[in-house]
């Protein structure tokens, strides 16, 4: 035991000496943009509430109710124990909003991507990875056994060569199927994919895609329904997955696509075969969400979001003013430089994470600004004073 002990002393040890040393802050208060933390109250610009629907009373209501008729847990797998009602009306709700045949949940978008690629790809296969996409899908790729190529970030050019290679590469006892897996709006970076390009190439070469919307779900697109709508190719995404837990403000991950695709995930799915399925409540706020950022209230908090983003673009010089995200990177670099910055920027009660390796590359430290349409101007602005105190900005 003592050695076990000590062996992770001596790696935790290492972690601090790199400035990559990780620990969690307990909040007293509900997710929103002011959080409390000890006995100080923070202006928050770290979550991907983006709407702030996590506090929001339709979505609390929905939850309290559904503990009401439904109990706190869900008693086993769905397809063990019978599936309760509030994920059925979820579903439909997602695959109306997403407008494709069908949609199916999981507990977290993490375990939507780990059951759906592991599902979809065998050792027989490749999957072609954007160098930036997120640590669920990095790990269901390499778990599913598949041939695994990564190209630069959103450079069509490098997609194709992979694209060309696959084609020419040998699968195994059948046909390689090849599968391209990006995000929509990248989530460290807040940047977009060329969807469109990316459709036609996969077109191109008869591979399939899969799109990450965990980002743009909820804002972007008509009624928020994503990046893919907003550029007019969501009906020929194979596979589109987002989470409940963002801009929804409830939690869990969701697969949209057809009705085979969604059969066979729950003939597949481990993560979904194999796990409980999630509260009910959970279902049903993530419901009331869809339905809310579909509503003119909806709009109202996408245009909130879009104004504060520009507020504080425009006061920073960010260069690209073009509003895509909620989601503003100001990198540092340096590892200790961002946390250096994330502390100064806490002493003055604000509250925006340090995000480092193996979130992002090796000395592309960054401090993630996110926004939320329930900041008020003021917010921003005060933000900006302390950024400018720290000298920092482009
Ligand atoms: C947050 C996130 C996920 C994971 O979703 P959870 O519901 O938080 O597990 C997946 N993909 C991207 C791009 C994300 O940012």
């Amino acid at each position: 035991m003592n050695s076990f002990a000590d062996e992770l002393s001596r790696r935790l040890a290492t972690l601090r000496e790199q400035n990559l040393f990780r620990e969690l802050r307990r909040v007293d208060s509900a997710q929103g943009t002011r959080i409390a933390i000890g006995n100080k109250t923070f202006l928050n610009f770290s979550a991907n509430d983006y709407l702030g629907l996590a506090h929001h009373p339709e979505l609390k209501e929905a939850a309290v109710r559904a503990v009401e008729k439904f109990g706190a847990g869900a008693g086993a797998s769905r397809l063990i124990c019978g599936s309760l009602a509030p994920f059925h009306e979820l579903e439909e709700t997602l695959a109306a909003f997403k407008q494709t045949e069908a949609a199916l949940t999981f507990a977290t978008g993490y375990a939507a991507a780990v059951g759906t690629i592991t599902a979809v790809c065998g050792k027989d296969d490749i999957i072609i990875l954007d160098k930036l996409v997120h640590a669920c899908i990095v790990d269901a790729a390499k778990l599913s056994g598949a041939k695994l190529r990564v190209f630069v970030h959103n450079d069509l050019a490098d997609l194709e060569d992979k694209l060309k290679w696959a084609a020419k590469a040998e699968g195994g006892r059948r046909k390689a199927e090849v599968l391209v897996i990006t995000e929509s709006i990248f989530s460290m970076d807040g940047d977009a994919a060329p969807l469109r390009e990316i459709v036609a190439l996969k077109e191109k070469y008869g591979a399939w895609l899969m799109v990450d919307e965990a980002h743009a779900t909820g804002i972007l697109g008509k009624h928020g329904r994503g990046l893919a709508d907003a550029f007019g190719v969501s009906g020929q995404i194979e596979i589109q997955m987002g989470t409940l837990g963002k801009a929804l403000g409830a939690s869990g991950g969701y697969i949209a696509g057809s009705q085979a695709l969604i059969d066979y995930l729950v003939n597949r799915a481990r993560s979904f075969i194999f796990s409980t399925a999630p509260v009910p409540a959970a279902a049903a706020a993530a419901t009331a969400g869809i339905k809310l950022v579909q509503s003119a209230a909806g709009e109202s908090l996408r245009s909130q979001l879009q104004q504060r983003v520009a507020e504080f673009k425009l006061a920073i010089g960010h260069g690209k003013l073009e509003i895509l995200s909620a989601i503003v990177p100001l990198i540092l670099g340096g590892e200790e430089k961002t946390l250096v910055a994330a502390t100064k920027l806490r002493e003055q009660n604000i509250f925006v994470p340090a995000i480092r390796y193996p979130t992002v590359a090796r000395g592309a430290a960054r401090l993630r600004v996110t926004f939320s349409a329930t900041h008020t101007a003021t917010d921003v602005a005060e933000l900006v004073t302390a950024l400018n105190k720290l000298a920092i900005g482009n």
